[in-house]
């Protein structure tokens, strides 16, 4: 059996995937349908239209593939790059690990500026990085903008303005999978090339639509790109969209209309609306945590992230014994410490479709295995720090008012 029932809901908080809500779940309930009829088509030119909302942007591109993330950062490299090309790209967690791995398999020459787990990217080394590189011989700079195993959120702003300081021509390509929809994202005003993002994170859509939006140089250097690239080559998806059929291959359709709807849930409320309930959701959890003694595995204020936090147990307790418990005991899914920090944090994903109460059943969750586990937590310490903080800055839901 692959699903291992237990009574109630789950109680899902890991940072992606996440919970779906249920009418997106009642729009994806249908059957196949011909993708070369005028329906699918005309449900297509408008999803291109509205999704790039989601990434702030006006003069992007977008392309929904079917595809993960994973495949949304081959997307990006290899419609924009050449073999050899020198990229700058920052190691700061287990995501941007993977992203370096594979932009080496792709064979960039990638320049790894590391910082320790639990820091944000160095822009101190990317700045004496641009500044030599008067050649500009640099191409692109990668970065993630939420590292989602260390709960880390990177100043994208600030890496712009260092591009534009020195007049630096370098691509700009972000990750943004568990930050866009969720956490302050301006592909325009940023001056991001290529940003990316996953169904299954904040849009809260099952996995399954990797999507990459394109600005207009990203546009014009996939036209030299040298990267082989089939099932990914943008240019295949722009001449379907010329043609007003869209597709170069078969959609997932019912994923289509599950974006139709998650997309229509998130204008209902508002994207601005969104960002700022992230916003409560991360900083009621940093409350619980500080409430229970712990600290959060991001060393400083200026990276905390508002959709995930990785939390730091002491050194005689496993974490993964605490993610283990939680879904054995209490019906409550945390996500583990990966790679280096495996065993020393666990982390709380509170992204997507997901209100102040949901949270505090977790963090209620969380209190009770942390006692199981023999950490000396207060039971309801965190809990009520959080429902103190919601009770005093939950406004009215947006579209009850
Ligand atoms: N980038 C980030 C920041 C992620 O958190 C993840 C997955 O959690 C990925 C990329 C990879 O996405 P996927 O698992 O959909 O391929």
């Amino acid at each position: 059996m692959d699903y291992v029932y237990g009574p109630g809901r789950n109680h899902l908080f890991v940072p992606g995937p996440v919970n779906i809500p249920e009418p997106v779940l009642r729009a994806m309930n249908r059957n196949n349908e011909d993708y070369r009829s005028p329906a699918v088509p005309a449900m297509t030119k408008t999803l291109l239209e509205d999704v790039k909302q989601i990434f702030k942007t006006t003069s992007g591109t977008p392309f929904m593939i079917p595809t993960t993330g994973t495949g949304a950062w081959e997307s990006a490299l290899t419609n924009t790059l050449s073999p050899g090309d020198r990229i700058v790209s920052f190691l700061i967690g287990q995501f941007s690990l993977l992203w370096i791995d594979q932009q080496q398999r792709l064979k960039f020459n990638v320049d790894v500026v590391e910082s320790e787990w639990g820091q944000g990217a160095n822009l101190d080394v990317l700045e004496s990085k641009i500044a030599e590189d008067t050649a500009h011989t640099i191409k692109a700079i990668c970065i993630v903008h939420n590292e989602t195993a260390t709960g880390v959120t990177n100043n994208l702003a600030k890496v712009r303005k260092i591009l534009d300081n020195y007049m630096h021509p370098a691509l700009f390509l972000v990750d943004g999978v568990s930050s866009i929809c969720a956490l302050d994202f301006r592909m325009d005003e940023w001056g991001v090339d290529v940003a990316l993002t996953g169904s299954q994170k904040a849009l809260s859509l099952p996995t399954g639509i990797g999507i990459v939006c394109a600005s207009p140089k990203a546009l014009e250097a996939s036209k030299t790109a040298k990267s082989v690239r089939v099932f990914f080559d943008w240019n295949d998806y722009l001449k379907f969209y010329k043609l007003g059929t869209y597709w170069p291959y078969t959609p997932s359709i019912q994923l289509l209309y599950g974006l139709r709807t998650a997309l229509d849930l998130v204008f209902e409320e508002g994207l601005d609306n969104v960002i700022a309930r992230h916003s409560r959701l991360g900083k009621a959890t940093r409350l619980a945590v500080e409430a229970w003694g712990l600290k959060n595995c991001t060393q400083s204020e200026e990276w905390v992230s508002d959709t995930v936090t990785a939390v730091l147990v002491p050194p005689y307790i496993d974490s993964t014994e605490i993610v283990k418990r939680a879904w054995k005991r209490y019906n409550l899914s945390l996500g583990l410490g990966l790679n280096k920090i495996a065993g020393k944090v666990f982390r709380i994903g509170h992204l997507g479709n997901l209100n102040e109460l949901q949270l505090l059943g977790c963090l209620a969750g969380v209190e009770m295995v942390l006692k199981d586990v023999g950490y000396p937590v207060k039971l309801g310490s965190g809990v009520a720090a959080a429902s103190a903080y919601f009770q005093n800055n939950t406004p009215l839901i947006p579209s009850r008012i």
